[in-house]
């Protein structure tokens, strides 16, 4: 009897799941298996939003698999060696996996591939993570797309691979050992010191995320909304999409039958994921190294990144972030701009520390989204003007105008009106007391940021 390992990797879902449908269709006895790797658990990865939310989402990949009448195997330990072992002791040929593009999943896969290959077990890998995977598109002359608009454009002519159905039925072979349960194996003593407002996780919750976004109208007033922060319509689907919940295919398919300007502004965001998916792919050192080297120095005032990291930097706007993000795991697009360029270009703090915290809070934490996005607001990354200052009061002024977003996270500053609550240092004596003057004078600050920029390209010259 032919029977396929199919290893989950970060694509928890079981609609358009390809490694999963094509195993399906080529053996009668299918296992699907994840291994938890001590490395995620203890090692750096150890973010505890992000593990509640795996831990999720397996219980939930469990509990559906189990409806379908098989299961989800569950080992602990090196991913390579717990693959391999499961597949020799069900007599697997082949093992399918989805492809990625981290460095450390690239790794894993090479070292899969290798072992696999002294065992004749077959590795076949399938797409999954993107609309367009890393590569399936290039410029005349080069390995990737290093701006975005013309990809963009590359990217919406190439045709779209068909939706993979969901499975009706799996059988599992006789006598396999399903392992353990998942709380034995993501221990919720791993995961405490999560955001109290954190998403839940998995497949189910993700799809009922989307269904309720859409009955909501929001891929209607995506367009001209989602830059608004108070009014937060974007969809927030991220960390679906960051653990493979949800297909970013299916969601691009279903917005393009029917939301208009809207549903194609949204698949433009999707867009920019798979942009830097391969731009990742073609530049594996993303978290560590400059994309483009633009020499720059950086301060080490703790304190001043302290003062970022809780948000009482006595900037209203980049403070409100802040405690979205401590608060929920998640802050929205134009917060994330707003802090990061705040952190960079203001305290002229190294990106590397800002990225570094946001993947620590972040439900979408996700090396290639969060490197790439910083790498863009630091100007070392594919922001076509890399100097560009974000002025945080006229951010603030334009995207939250009422002010609320701040009156929402910042509670010291509720009840403030419009007129100061982007600005309570201007009510001299007046000000709220438990909130903190600036920490820097924004024009000074940007000032000093562009001469650095400036000597440091007369000295590349
Ligand atoms: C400094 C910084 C760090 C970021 N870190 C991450 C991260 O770790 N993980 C992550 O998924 N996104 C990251 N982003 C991108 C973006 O902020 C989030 O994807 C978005 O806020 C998620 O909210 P949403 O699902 O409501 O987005 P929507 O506006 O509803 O967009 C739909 C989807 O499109 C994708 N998308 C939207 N904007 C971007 C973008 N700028 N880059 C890439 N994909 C995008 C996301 O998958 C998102 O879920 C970061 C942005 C910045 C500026």
């Amino acid at each position: 009897m032919h029977t396929i390992v199919v290893l989950f990797n970060r694509v928890l879902r079981l609609h358009d799941h390809p490694a999963l449908a094509t195993a399906l269709r080529r053996a009668e006895r299918v296992v699907p298996l994840f291994v938890v790797d001590p490395a995620i658990v203890e090692g750096s990865f150890g973010a505890p939003n992000r593990l509640g939310f795996l831990a999720e989402s397996l219980v939930d990949l469990r509990g559906q698999l189990r409806g379908l009448g098989a299961d989800l195997v569950v080992r602990r330990g090196d991913p390579v060696h717990e693959t391999l072992a499961v597949a020799r002791s069900v007599g697997a040929t082949a093992v399918h996996v989805t492809d990625d593009v981290s460095a450390f999943a690239a790794a894993r896969q090479r070292a899969l591939c290798a072992a696999a290959a002294l065992e004749r077990v077959e590795v076949s890998a399938h797409p999954g993570i993107g609309i367009v995977e890393a590569g399936a598109v290039t410029p005349t002359g080069g390995d990737h797309f290093k701006v975005f608009t013309p990809y963009f454009r590359a990217w919406s002519r190439l045709p779209r691979r068909p939706l993979a159905a969901r499975p009706r039925a799996l059988r599992l072979p006789d006598g396999i050992d399903i392992g353990p349960e998942i709380d034995d194996v993501l221990p919720p003593a791993g995961r405490a010191g999560g955001s109290p407002q954190r998403p839940p996780g998995g497949e189910t919750a993700g799809r009922a995320a989307f269904a309720r976004w859409k009955r909501a109208g929001g891929p209607a007033g995506y367009e001209d909304g989602h830059d608004a922060l108070a009014a937060d319509r974007t969809s927030r689907l991220s960390p679906y999409l960051h653990f493979g919940c949800l297909s970013p295919l299916e969601l691009a398919a279903r917005l393009g039958e029917e939301a208009g300007p809207g549903g194609e502004a949204f698949t433009r965001q999707l867009c920019w994921r798979d942009f830097y998916h391969q731009v990742t792919a073609a530049f594996p050192a993303i978290a560590r190294r400059d994309y483009r080297s633009r020499s720059d120095r950086w301060s080490e005032d703790e304190e001043a990144v302290e003062a970022w990291r809780t948000g009482r930097t006595g900037y209203p706007i980049v403070d409100a972030g802040m405690r979205q993000l401590l608060a929920e795991g998640w802050m929205h697009n134009r917060a994330r701009m707003i802090t990061a360029s705040f952190l960079i270009k203001d305290l002229g703090v190294d990106w590397r520390i800002g990225a570094a915290h946001f993947l620590h809070w972040l439900c979408d934490g996700d090396i290639a989204q969060n490197s790439a996005n910083w790498q863009w607001t630091a100007g070392t990354g594919n922001d076509t003007r890399p100097n560009r200052v974000f002025n945080p009061l006229r951010q603030a002024e334009r995207f939250d105008p009422e002010g609320d977003y701040v009156r929402r996270w910042v509670p010291e500053l509720a009840g403030l009106d419009d007129k100061v609550v982007h600005r309570p240092w201007a009510l001299g004596a007046e000000r709220p007391t438990r909130y903190p003057p600036p920490i820097v004078e924004h024009e000074r600050a940007a000032e000093a940021f562009r001469a650095r920029r400036a000597e440091q390209q007369r000295l590349a010259l």
